[in-house]
């Protein structure tokens, strides 16, 4: 085993994938015209409770057709957390409207509730929750905000497929909720998202936003400018397969995570994730780790032991309000956010994907073990 390579993730593709694209090619259709879409997409909806699914290229511009499909403009202020993707803060800088942060919960990783209000002016037009590794965000609190102060929720769930918060999907909870497909995802398609919401005039506007605004009837006038986000009818074909194994999938990443977590229990040095809180258990979608501030080494210098190790990892996000392309934009002048900041400096997640086997786990954690007592001697 010792040398073997440990990857950060491995998607699964067992199922039906080879089936469903032998179809595609079978029958010609490979494009965005073809049957899986469809298919994908209301199997999307009914995962969520949802009345529209809305296919995408990818997560990322699944977030920025939320924001275009919102309108969303200049002077429109967006509360997000500092401690996301950058794919959030882009969406929202793009359409030239501003990104409101908040710091993180020390333990869940998520955005801190509590401060959300004190972040809300006349200006702010929509929360984006962003669901982090695993634990959702605590919705009943974000959605009370929403309706006290007329804001939109924009929910990322992109690392949430199969999650729930108090029993309903995650994805369930925004006027417009996203999801992402990359391979590292409880469901991949290679790359692809989705955006699933009730309203439906907020599903015919992300439609025509991710296909150019080609209208019906008059196909190639426009009346607003849209993008080509189409998915493919190739990817939705994994993407069916993926959906028809997702409870096995949710379990095996829990599984991991339960066993991850039972081997490092008393291990000193680090931090674990919580397993569960009242609203939901872990899913896992990554086993993320945060180094103690007294081993006074960071994630780095761990990353790349373990990789010496043959041990793929991961860093956790670098914060948004520390993100050089922002600087340059003079956004988010003098801000500190010094959870979030301690996160992304002392965190990083072992190998997490479905496809790894127990005896792997226990290397992750023997290797980890030397790699964390020689960084205290
Ligand atoms: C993966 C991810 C995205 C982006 O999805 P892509 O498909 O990679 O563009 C967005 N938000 C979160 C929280 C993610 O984890």
């Amino acid at each position: 085993m010792d040398m073997q390579r440990v990857f950060v993730n491995e998607p699964k593709l067992d199922g039906n994938e080879r089936k469903y694209l032998n179809e595609c090619i079978d029958s010609g259709w490979i494009s965005f015209e073809g049957p899986f879409v469809k298919r994908f997409e209301e199997g999307m909806a009914q995962l969520t409770n949802r009345k529209y699914g809305i296919s995408v290229s990818n997560g990322s511009v699944a977030l920025d057709t939320s924001v275009m499909a919102l309108d969303l403009g200049p002077n429109d202020e967006v509360i997000m957390p500092t401690f996301t993707i950058i794919s959030c803060a882009a969406a929202v800088v793009r359409v030239g409207a501003k990104p409101i942060l908040v710091d993180s919960d020390p333990f869940t990783w998520n955005m801190k509730v509590e401060d959300i209000e004190a972040k809300i002016t006349k200006r702010t037009k929509a929360i984006m929750v962003v669901h982090i590794y695993g634990l959702p965000v605590e919705m009943d609190k974000i959605t009370e905000l929403a309706k006290k102060y007329n804001l939109h929720i924009i929910e990322d769930a992109a690392e949430m497929h199969g999650q729930t918060y108090n029993g309903k999907p995650c994805g369930s909870f925004g006027n417009i909720s996203t999801f992402s497909f990359y391979p590292n995802k409880h469901i991949t398609c290679g790359e692809g998202g989705m955006l699933v919401t009730n309203d439906e005039a907020l599903a015919e506007r992300c439609k025509l936003i991710r296909n150019l605004f080609f209208q019906q009837g008059k196909r190639y006038v426009h009346e607003e400018l849209g993008y080509n986000f189409r998915m493919t009818n190739l990817q939705a074909a994994v993407g069916c397969a993926q959906l028809e194994r997702i409870e096995d999938t949710v379990e095996k990443k829990r599984h991991i995570g339960h066993l991850y977590t039972e081997l490092l229990k008393d291990v000193q040095g680090i931090q674990l994730p919580v397993s569960k809180k009242e609203y939901a258990d872990n899913i896992y979608w990554v086993y993320g780790i945060v180094l103690d501030d007294e081993l006074n080494i960071d994630a780095k210098y761990m990353m790349e032991n373990l990789s010496a190790k043959g041990i793929g990892t991961r860093g956790f996000f670098w914060c948004i309000h520390e993100q050089p392309v922002f600087k340059r934009m003079n956004l988010f002048v003098g801000e500190k956010y010094p959870v979030a900041e301690r996160l992304a400096r002392k965190g990083f997640y072992l190998p997490s994907g479905i496809t790894l086997a127990d005896e792997q786990i226990k290397y992750v954690v023997e290797q980890l073990k030397v790699c964390l007592s020689n960084a205290m001697k």
